[in-house]
């Protein structure tokens, strides 16, 4: 049987190779995070680029059983940015050099948001002299809006799979024609279909979710051969039916230690994909994003939501909701991004050199 050092320096994993790095402790997770940042190094640089995040509408249709914007909690309070904040935002990106933005959102389908979005698209990268590059995040969509809203501009598209396991997908969603595993993995094979740089990622530590099922994320990750991974602890939402299931989780920190592992290893399994230091890692450690940024990790999403509407597109409890100059101040954050021994590739796209490869 081969030893932990020895299963350190392969290419390829089996699930149970996987599953024994996530489950490492102690020096041994020491070594784990020494030689994902050994393979990261050669394979991507040392460079985080930066995607300004804008979460621009709270409205959704989809009721996602851990989400806290989920169409049924009525206690939030809907609302959409207009075109000018949606603009602003993106103007302070591109004036601070940060390369791209996210556009995200909960899922509509709608006509007028389909075209709305194809509208804004274009405007961005009008008054970006083209120079901004366009990540979209929202949800799952027909082949021909995928279509045209890469026509209009968008080049990156995020959507998670949640979970790569259908049974346990089943479980955190609800049982209907709009929550299909089957939709979802369809969509992801559409969006590449498109011509996207396609990025997706799984919760980590939600209930029922088992060492085994992330190992298993990892592989498909390989298996759809993505680009990009974002993937983050799962934290609870009291509005939510999951959190009835609070009593089983982890401890948060223990969720945290985990997401970090599965970055690290994911960094061993593809070593030339892009992976985001996910927000959500901040909700449970202030220095999180940074800390994932030591260990495999080379892209992080300042948020840039107008910060009237940030109470509002709580996906989780503690999502930090900070003031925009505290997050933004261009000091603090080379500072802090520094300190993690990396550098800021601003004014660049950062695209994924998995992508650029194929
Ligand atoms: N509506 C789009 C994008 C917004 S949701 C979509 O669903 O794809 C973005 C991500 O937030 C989701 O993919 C999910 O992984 C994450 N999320 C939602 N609720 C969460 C929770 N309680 N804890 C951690 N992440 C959560
Ligand atoms: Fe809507 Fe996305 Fe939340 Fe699901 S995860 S309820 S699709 S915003």
């Amino acid at each position: 049987m081969k030893t932990f050092s020895e299963i350190l320096q392969d290419k390829d994993f089996t699930r149970e190779e996987l599953v024994l790095l996530l489950n490492s402790e102690g020096g041994e997770r020491q070594q784990l995070f020494q030689q994902a940042q050994n393979i990261k190094l050669p394979a991507v640089g040392n460079k985080v680029y930066f995607r300004g995040l804008v979460e621009f509408s709270n409205i959704c249709s989809k009721d996602c059983l851990y989400c806290g914007i989920r169409k049924s909690n009525e206690k939030v309070i809907r609302y959409e940015a207009s075109d000018d904040e949606i603009l602003e935002a993106c103007r302070f990106a591109w004036i601070n050099r940060f390369g791209s933005v996210v556009l995200q959102s909960g899922e509509n389908s709608s006509p007028a948001f389909v075209q709305r979005i194809n509208l804004l698209l274009r405007k961005i990268k009008e008054t970006s002299n083209n120079e901004l590059g366009i990540t979209l995040s929202c949800g799952e969509q027909s082949p021909e809006t995928y279509r045209q809203w890469h026509e209009s501009g968008a080049h990156r598209y995020l959507l998670r799979i949640e979970s790569s396991n259908p049974d346990l997908y089943r479980k955190i969603h609800p049982d209907n024609e709009f929550h299909s595993f089957d939709r979802r993995l369809q969509a992801l094979k559409d969006l590449k279909a498109a011509g996207y740089q396609v990025g997706t990622g799984v919760m980590i530590g939600f209930p029922f979710q088992t060492l085994e099922d992330l190992a298993d994320d990892l592989l498909f990750f390989k298996r759809l051969d993505v680009d990009m991974v974002g993937m983050g602890p799962y934290i609870e939402h009291e509005d939510t039916p999951m959190y009835q299931f609070r009593n089983q989780l982890k401890t948060k920190q223990q969720r945290f230690d985990l997401a970090l592992k599965m970055v690290a290893t994911l960094r061993l399994l593809m070593p030339d994909i892009n992976i985001a230091a996910a927000t959500a890692l901040q909700a449970i450690d202030p220095a999180g994003r940074e800390k994932a940024l030591t260990i495999g990790a080379n892209i992080l999403m300042p948020n840039l939501t107008p910060c009237i509407y940030r109470k509002e597109y709580q996906l989780y409890e503690n999502k930090p909701c900070l003031d925009e100059d505290a997050e933004l101040c261009r000091n603090c954050l080379e500072a802090r991004i520094e300190l993690a021994g990396c550098e800021i590739g601003y004014g660049e796209w950062g695209d994924s050199k998995h992508f650029s490869k194929k």
